[in-house]
């Protein structure tokens, strides 16, 4: 494939100076909506007004791997931005070399997609305060916001990266199916809400009457236990999961849901202590408040 940008970071800049935003995208080389996000900031409709946009792509090896994208090449380089030291391999050097970048920017936008057809959402960490800001400019384009707590049991990701200090805002966007053109359209929609937000679009089409954010929080993250989850009938993202009775089993384990917690994502599992789902929980308006208040 030649059609992929072959340098890792590319820059557009806007004729005045402003801020400093970096779009990250293939972070898993199959979330190709990246792509799309990158082909708009860089091609002929984008007219930027101030400031400067770098599009980073971090991992086109795995995008063009043979017999078509996958998620990484040897480790998933999205569980690396702790503290632990970096490894000796190509994630290793993909994160030391985009670092300094990411250290100058006034916001990062994170680019991802999922394996099934998915609700659109973005993310934070509690952790980074100045990252919920940033998540409610993308509300034209995606309404949800979810809350991460620090992972307990899993390498951190971008977004609750210890690598870079708190007070860079990283938002990342799930943007829908891998390769559908929906997430294309998400991904392009959060980059325009994104610059627009910073004001930094040379014209600017978003609606009048903006959707009114939500937040939720994940209050759970399973690893499977014994290699093989299995979700009880058709789970809609976002709406509360029964309590009476068991969403999924965990081999033959039933797993039950608290009151008002709900999907957040899935992933196929293939063998002990691989990822599962999480499970969001929406937030009241007391909760929402004290969010801001922590964060202002
Ligand atoms: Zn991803």
């Amino acid at each position: 494939m030649n059609t992929l940008p072959r340098p890792l970071v590319e820059t557009v800049v806007g004729p005045t100076p402003g801020p400093t935003l970096t779009i990250s995208i293939l972070m898993h080389g199959d979330e190709v909506c990246g792509l799309a996000a990158r082909d708009f900031l860089l091609g002929p409709e984008l007219r930027l007004k101030r400031g400067r946009v770098h599009v980073a792509t971090l991992n086109r090896e795995a995008c063009e791997a043979d017999g078509g994208p996958r998620r990484f090449v040897n480790a998933d380089l999205n569980r690396l931005w702790g503290d632990q030291e970096l490894p000796d391999s190509y994630e290793g050097k993909r994160i030391a070399e985009i670092r300094p970048l990411f250290l100058q920017s006034d916001a990062i936008l994170d680019i991802h997609s999922m394996p099934e057809d998915a609700a659109t959402f973005s993310l934070v960490s509690e952790e980074r305060p100045e990252s919920l800001a940033v998540a409610r400019l993308l509300c034209p384009a995606i309404s949800r916001i979810v809350v991460a707590p620090a992972p307990a049991n899993r390498g951190r990701a971008l977004f609750q990266t210890t690598r870079l200090p708190l007070s860079v805002p990283i938002v990342v966007v799930e943007c829908g199916k891998h390769g559908s053109s929906e997430s294309d359209v998400t991904a392009r929609a959060a980059v325009a809400a994104l610059l627009a937000g910073f004001d930094m679009l040379e014209t600017t089409d978003a609606a009048a009457s903006l959707p009114q954010s939500r937040y939720y929080r994940i209050e759970r993250e399973h690893k499977s236990e014994h290699g093989d989850v299995s979700f009880i009938g058709a789970i809609d993202q976002f709406d509360p999961l029964p309590t009476d009775r068991p969403f999924a089993f965990d081999g033959t384990n039933p797993i039950l849901a608290k009151p008002g917690q709900s999907l957040l994502l899935k992933r196929p599992t293939r063998k002990p202590g691989d990822e599962a789902f999480a499970l969001v929980r929406e937030l009241t308006a007391d909760e929402i408040s004290t969010l801001f208040s922590l964060h202002s």
